[in-house]
């Protein structure tokens, strides 16, 4: 059986992922999202939302689960039995991040293969970051996110505005 894994910070899951994790559960038996609990990046929603997000996305798609972890990623592929990574590239901006990790991955733990997937082209510009400064200033996002996650930024925005009118009024 051949398990990849799909794994990232997804800070929210967009259609760009989404579309990349579609087309990998056609090449393998199983694909594992596997949502990273703390990058080194400042999160929007916390690690137990960004997996229900996901599972709300791809709970059409059978061979498809999501876990999310706080080891390193190979270490992690080998804890699943996924035999292959899975990212996504779009246009030259994420090539030259991606091929320094793959190396480091492979280095690290050479039986583990990366395999990259080209973004299609209405996400090669799409990432959660712009996403949220969009989403933030009122732009309309609906054609870039799964309808959960629509809904799930619409209340983080609101809670959070509230929550900065609350402090303002201190
Ligand atoms: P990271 O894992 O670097 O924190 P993300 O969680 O945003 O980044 O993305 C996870 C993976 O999905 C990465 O391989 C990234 O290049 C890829 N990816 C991000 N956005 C898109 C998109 N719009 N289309 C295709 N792949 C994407």
């Amino acid at each position: 059986m051949t398990i990849g894994l799909y794994p990232g910070s997804f800070d929210p899951v967009t259609n760009g992922h989404l579309d990349v994790a579609t087309r990998a559960a056609r090449l393998f038996d199983r694909l594992v999202i596997g949502v990273f609990d703390r990058p080194a990046k400042h999160l929007l929603f916390s690690a137990e939302e960004r997996v229900e997000l996901w599972k709300g996305a791809v709970a059409q798609i059978p061979n498809v689960t999501v876990e999310h972890y706080n080891i390193l990623t190979v270490e992690f592929a080998r804890t699943i039995g996924a035999q292959v990574i899975v990212r996504g590239l779009r246009m030259s901006s994420d090539f030259e991040g991606e091929f320094e990790m793959a190396l480091m991955n492979k280095q690290i733990s050479p039986k583990i293969e990366s395999v990259f997937l080209m973004a299609n082209l209405p996400f090669q510009f799409l990432s959660s970051s712009l996403l949220k400064e969009v989403v933030q200033l009122g732009g309309d996002i609906t054609s870039l996110v799964p309808p959960n996650v629509l809904k799930a930024l619409g209340t983080k925005f609101k809670v959070l505005q509230v929550t900065e009118q609350n402090l303002i009024r201190r």
